[in-house]
């Protein structure tokens, strides 16, 4: 029986989300945090590209690897379990963020347990970066964490010869230092092969007459800002320091995903404007390579000026995603975002002037927020009128700089989300904050002009989409029917 098509019925996937070969060596798993639990809010569901890198990577020194991705498959935990079983690789690694670290102590165990070919089990992303002592000791499954940016670690580990030699697992570890890698134009591109499920995607409109099939790209790392809510959970890269591909190699990628047939680019990075010469180069890179491939990003409103994004626009860019947080001058001060109120005024004003659509991400109860505050972040929701919004609740991560171990005492970090107000650090009590998040969507919903300019510019790529414009419809009626 071919070895492939086993594990690919076997989670019940299609084949983009897993790729398999007869003797996998390496198999990555992309754990959830919301694994087997119900999530009411829509959620975005990008490729995993630090493990794209990663398996690229491997597969130049000759490694076998492959992904179980739950996050894009759903595959339930015995699903799970039986491709690991079937696939009996010699390195699992798991990539999971704090919620997810049951899930993942509970894989890891399985695998000790039951598939004993498997000689090292390997915990990468937020939490290994942040957290490691919390998943080691004596009774862990977890062998090592590995902190930061794990992509060429990884090929080290998988291909250290001393490694196991016994065949029996070393002593636990954990990487030194946080990784961050400087030389990004010597990468391969990410295996985007791997990626081609249109489970992968982003809820952005962006008025694209095509059929969507989102790629993802990362053409920088890094961000020197210091905003207190931000952690490696919400994050794409580690580190402040801001680390840059070369236009030419953007190009070259972007190039690759339209070969590949992928028909819209979201840009991961964290903030992609930071150096705005960079970004016109970029865009007369793109123009002057003839693609046809539309694109989103998103950046900090103080992160561009008018100029900038007419430029974008003319590149290709439809959609631009901004973190707002938060209308109030006291909160913004609060959550050291350095930026001005005025700064979102006009960022929103300038990019509607380039007939950008734009996407605003605000926080609700940051610490020692009022109702005074989120009036306030009401308000310049109406006056900038985004294309989209986001609203999500203050959550301090472990790895941010609100996270802080005197609150693991009172909240299980396990349980933190940011789209349920599991702490609650403003003066507003949870069950109002919780009704205040509806309260944004619907007002942004009914408000004067909303369905008239969506159905406008929306309803045909809606209509060519339906197949995956329904299921977000129907995601975000009941979360805003919840009770
Ligand atoms: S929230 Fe955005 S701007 Fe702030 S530190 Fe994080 S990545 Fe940088």
């Amino acid at each position: 029986m071919d070895r492939r098509s086993l594990c690919v019925s076997e989670v019940g996937e299609d084949a983009s989300c897993v790729l398999g070969y007869a003797c996998a060596m390496v198999t990555f798993v992309r754990i959830p945090s919301w694994w087997n639990r119900r999530s009411a809010h829509p959620e975005n569901v990008m490729s995993p590209l630090d493990i794209g890198y990663a398996i690229a990577l491997l597969e130049r020194r000759g490694v076998q690897a492959h992904l179980l991705d739950i996050e894009a498959t759903n595959a339930s935990p015995d699903a799970v379990r039986r491709a690991l079983l079937d696939r009996s690789p010699e390195t699992v690694v798991l990539h999971a963020i704090t919620p997810a670290i049951p899930d993942a102590l509970s894989l890891a165990r399985f695998v000790k347990e039951r598939i004993p070919s498997t000689r090292k089990v390997v915990l990468v992303g937020q939490h290994a970066s942040v957290l490691p002592a919390s998943v080691l000791g004596p009774a862990s499954p977890i062998d090592l964490c590995i902190r930061g940016e794990f992509e060429r670690k990884i090929v080290e580990v998988a291909t250290a010869p001393t490694f196991d030699a016994t065949g029996t697992a070393t002593a636990q570890q954990v990487s030194e230092t946080v990784l961050e890698l400087d030389d990004l134009d010597e990468l391969p591109f990410p295996s985007h092969e791997l990626f081609r499920s249109p489970r992968y995607r982003v809820f952005h409109p962006t008025g694209v007459r095509r059929r969507w099939r989102w790629g993802f790209i990362l053409s920088s790392r890094g961000c020197p800002h210091s905003c207190v809510y931000c952690s490696p959970t919400l994050r794409n890269s580690f580190g402040s320091r801001y680390r840059t591909r070369s236009c030419g190699n953007v190009v070259a990628e972007l190039r690759h995903l339209q070969d590949l047939g992928f028909t819209l680019a979201h840009f991961k990075d964290d903030l992609f404007t930071l150096h705005k010469e960079r970004i016109h180069e970029l865009c007369d890179a793109i123009l002057s390579a003839g693609l046809r491939l539309p694109w989103t990003a998103q950046t900090r409103p103080d992160a561009v000026d008018e100029p900038l994004l007419r430029a974008m626009k003319r590149a290709g860019c439809h959609t631009l995603g901004m973190g707002v947080e938060t209308g109030s001058a006291r909160m913004v001060q609060q959550l050291r975002k350095g930026n001005r109120i005025d700064d979102v005024r006009n960022a929103f004003r300038w990019a509607r002037a380039a007939g950008l659509r734009t996407v605003a991400f605000f926080i609700l109860g940051s610490p020692g927020e009022t109702e005074a505050d989120v009036s306030e972040t009401w308000q310049i929701m109406r006056e900038i009128e985004p294309s989209m919004i986001q609203v999500a609740f203050f959550t301090p991560y472990p790895g941010s700089a609100a996270w802080d171990a005197s609150l693991s005492a009172s909240h299980d970090p396990t349980s933190f989300s940011h789209y349920n107000a599991v702490v609650n650090l403003s003066a507003i009590p949870t069950d109002r904050l919780q009704r205040l998040q509806r309260r944004f969507y619907l007002d942004f919903l009914t408000r004067t002009g909303f369905v008239r300019e969506y159905a406008r510019s929306e309803w045909l790529p809606a209509l060519i989409n339906a197949d995956k414009f329904l299921p977000f419809l129907k995601l975000s009626a009941s979360f805003l029917m919840r009770r």
